[in-house]
């Protein structure tokens, strides 16, 4: 029997808001454990939560970048459940009324374009963070309690591990766009919990899903919905019957685990939350937002495309991130030569962020440095290959690309005059390469620019030299 996987995800998202989502404690990561709290977000009993407005407006402009309905009406909920890193022991979240629904992504795997649909997006609190790590046993930090998140829902439209790979990306990408959350998979801004379930090719009813938790990195989710389907088939060729549950994948190990039969919505105890109001957004303020998101992903591809007269390939690798994105567009208003930028940016730069385990968000250089060092290749300063190698020196010791230049004396050698006698020399000690070219083989050219960039240690300016040899050769032949 043929089997079909079919996933439907649910990604949280920590928005970028300064203060936390019912109190004014700051959201910032990595400080202090359990310094950023106080009674609201602890949940003491008496106290009262007003909503941030910050997080009506950037889960709206979320909402309106995924190509949702934006709700007139919304309100909050809470859902009850017990957890040591929650002290309310409910979530503030949303349940029937969610702010945003049914949008769309696009996505493209293959050569092949298809819909993913955006079931909703709701507004919700985080809870705090367990550590294990200790010595004295498992303690709470509680500073994450109230950090805002929006969690967005899809349908359950993607067919393989690629697609699901593909549509994270994607989402991430537009979410760094609009401004509303840094993204940040390694610090948990983003994390994506997957549903999965099998089912024979062509029918129309779904099999039962299994949902795994947290996968916080594009290959964490790959390899577990790999897993995942193959776990599923091996039981089901069994004849044994999916049980519906919550599983952990270890990405260490490679493998999941089953963590506690999933619960369905009325385990909950969904009830509207009734210290606070309704969100109420009115039709202008949608418009109002709707008018200032920036530029997105595909638009600024297209842009690319017509603008900068990029291949299609170029611009879709220079807009898959926001920072590279802007990098190479600060690069390009210093220095008019598209192609060139985009062609460094796509080859030359990524193994040297990587031998330094950087990204493009902590790159060493500015964009001002690298049209500086391009324009010393365009105007025969430096030749192609000292240009690699003065980059290489500009992520090391962070210098301008002229002070490398100057101190590593990279310069070419056009002097007409010093060529013509290191060209003079070579082909007086290579007659059998004189012989070769009057004989009709154009190829002993070939070996005597070789011995020239040798003799210069590669600083020859390769037109200038060829010229030369040229005159020198027929100067000889006579
Ligand atoms: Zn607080």
């Amino acid at each position: 029997m043929e089997y079909e996987m079919v996933i439907g995800m649910e990604i949280h998202v920590e928005l970028g808001t300064k203060t936390k989502i019912f109190c004014s404690c700051p959201t910032e990561f990595g400080q202090d454990e359990n310094t950023h709290t106080c009674p609201v977000c602890l949940g003491m009993p008496g106290v009262l939560p007003v909503l941030n407005e910050k997080v009506v407006e950037y889960a709206t402009r979320a909402g309106l970048a995924l190509n949702c309905e934006i709700a007139h009406f919304s309100k909050m909920d809470r859902k009850n459940y017990f957890y040591p890193d929650l002290p309310k022991a409910y979530q503030t979240s949303q349940f029937d009324l969610p702010i945003c629904t049914g949008g769309v992504v696009e996505i493209e795997v293959d050569g092949m374009k298809k819909d993913i649909g955006i079931t909703r997006i709701h507004i919700e609190e985080d809870a705090g963070k367990l550590l294990h790590e200790s010595a004295e046993g498992t303690l709470v930090d509680v500073n994450r309690c109230g950090v805002p998140l929006v969690e967005i829902v899809t349908e359950p439209d993607m067919r393989s591990a690629e697609e699901a790979r593909v549509f994270a990306e994607k989402v991430r990408n537009i979410l760094e766009y609009t401004g509303v959350s840094d993204c940040k998979m390694q610090e948990g801004s983003m994390r994506f919990d997957v549903n999965l379930s099998m089912r024979e090719k062509g029918a129309t009813v779904l099999g039962t899903r299994t949902e795994m938790k947290n996968l916080n990195s594009f290959r964490a989710l790959v390899r577990a919905v790999q897993y995942e389907s193959k776990r599923q088939i091996i039981e089901l060729k069994k004849g044994h019957k999916i049980i519906q549950e919550t599983r952990k994948w270890d990405d260490t190990k490679g493998v999941s685990s089953s963590l506690r039969s999933k619960e369905e919505a009325q385990d909950y105890r969904y009830f509207p939350e009734p210290d606070l109001v309704p969100i109420v957004i009115e039709k202008e303020y949608i418009e109002k937002i709707k008018s200032e998101l920036p530029e997105l992903p595909e638009a600024k591809k297209q842009r690319y495309i017509d603008e900068y007269k990029l291949p299609e390939y170029d611009a879709g690798v220079l807009t898959a991130s926001g920072v590279t994105a802007r990098f190479f567009e600060e690069a390009v208003s210093l220095y008019d030569e598209a192609k060139q930028i985009s062609n460094w940016i796509m080859v030359e730069i990524p193994p040297l962020l990587k031998e330094k385990e950087l990204t493009m968000e902590n790159i060493p250089i500015k964009p001002a440095q690298l049209a500086e060092l391009l324009k010393l290749v365009k105007d025969g300063v430096i030749n192609g290959t000292s240009g690699k190698e003065v980059l290489k020196e500009m992520f090391n010791s962070g210098k301008n690309p002229d002070e490398i230049v100057k101190e590593q004396g990279l310069s070419q050698v056009s002097d007409t005059g010093e060529l013509e006698a290191i060209i003079e020399k070579i082909v007086a000690d290579n007659p059998k390469s004189l012989e070769d070219i009057g004989a009709g083989n154009e190829k002993a050219y070939g070996f005597l620019t070789g011995q020239v960039m040798k003799a210069t240690k590669g600083k020859a300016n390769p037109q200038v030299a060829n010229k030369i040899i040229r005159d020198v050769v027929a100067k000889h032949l006579g």
